[in-house]
């Protein structure tokens, strides 16, 4: 298999604001692997709070370009994660790296077998819950002016953890009535202060709490999570499989991302993992092409909650949108991911 990469700036359509900084740009990377004339495309999105970079991913990809060099063989699930696991083991870190390898060897696969990477995965497509979509922080008139990029989700996910939080639910509140997913991203540092909000948004309509506390107190979320009427979600808190049984007994739930656990083959694990010790599961994205959406998009029907809006919110897509109707993403009988790449 021949493995090649091509670095990619996303660009934001908004400055992105949370309680740990603000931003316009995405670093990302785009990873093609080929093999008998096929071609799977595989996405490192790496926004700066994880630390890859351009520089970190090349590097990566070199040693993982090597090593794909010597397989010939058809791909399936087994063969996938015999080299995932060999490709985790090149180094450390580079989550994300590892997660464009992993999309693009799930992407080749679907294409040599001629179907739809969910049905490799026995996953059902009518399952699918529906998506939110995340609107910044910001002042009540830009938040008023962006509303309407959400029209096509049901639910909206907005970031608190900010000095007023209560504020920012009004303002929301005053232009639409959807139900709303809040990420506090970190930002909340006193409990009772944050059980009382944590009541507040529930009267408002709040369906759970994403990761109110900084990610190492994990005595504040366990806390919480054992006094909240809404259920919490470790995303900061939880990057890998390995990390579960630290935040099971923490959190409701776990938000996975394939850019945080090396891709599917693991995310499937984790899904499996966090099921069996009675966690909710919400999956999630960064700022992403409609490669890395759609990856995540394949496995979403087994989650409870579904935060993958990452390519709506940039304006340097190279590939065509996922389809998407009554606020769900809407799976395509495509083989691979189902990706259409513009040609311009
Ligand atoms: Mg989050």
């Amino acid at each position: 298999m021949q493995l090649s990469f091509e670095p990619l700036l996303l660009e934001l359509k908004h400055p992105f604001r949370l309680a740990t900084g603000m931003r316009t740009h995405t670093n990302d990377m785009l990873v093609r692997i080929s093999l008998n004339g096929l071609t799977g495309y595989g996405e490192s999105a790496m926004p700066p709070y994880y630390g890859e970079t351009h520089q970190s991913a090349a590097a990566f990809f070199e040693l993982a370009a090597r090593q794909l060099q010597s397989y010939h063989q058809p791909l399936s699930a087994t063969t996938i994660a015999t080299i995932m696991q060999e490709i985790d083991g090149l180094a450390p870190g580079n989550n994300a790296a590892k997660a464009a390898v992993d999309i693009a060897l799930h992407d080749l696969w679907g294409k040599m077998q001629g179907r739809p990477v969910w049905s490799l995965l026995n996953v059902a497509p009518e399952n699918m819950p529906p998506s939110s979509f995340t609107l910044g922080m910001d002042t009540p008139e830009v938040l008023r002016q962006k509303l309407p990029e959400s029209d096509g989700f049901q639910i909206l996910k907005i970031k608190l953890g900010s000095d007023d939080d209560r504020a920012i639910i009004r303002t929301i509140r005053e232009v639409s009535d959807k139900p709303i997913y809040a990420d506090a991203n970190q930002g909340w540092t006193d409990r009772e202060a944050a059980l009382d909000l944590t009541y507040w948004l529930q009267e408002q309509g709040v369906l759970l709490i994403e990761q109110p506390f900084h990610k190492n107190d994990l005595e504040s979320s366990a806390w919480l999570t054992g006094r909240s009427p809404l259920p919490v979600i470790a995303d900061e808190s939880f990057q890998r499989l390995s990390d579960l049984h630290r935040v099971a007994a923490c959190f409701h739930g776990v938000n996975i991302k394939l850019m945080k656990c090396t891709g599917l083959a693991e995310a499937v694990r984790a899904i499996r993992a966090a099921r069996h010790n009675n966690l909710k599961v919400m999956i999630g994205c960064m700022t992403e092409t409609s490669c890395g959406i759609s990856a995540a998009a394949q496995i979403a029907p087994l989650c409870d909650f579904v935060d993958l809006d990452g390519c709506w919110l940039i304006r340097n897509n190279p590939f065509g949108m996922p389809d998407i109707g009554d606020g769900r993403i809407r799976l395509n009988a495509q083989p691979g991911l189902g990706l259409h790449v513009k040609t311009s």
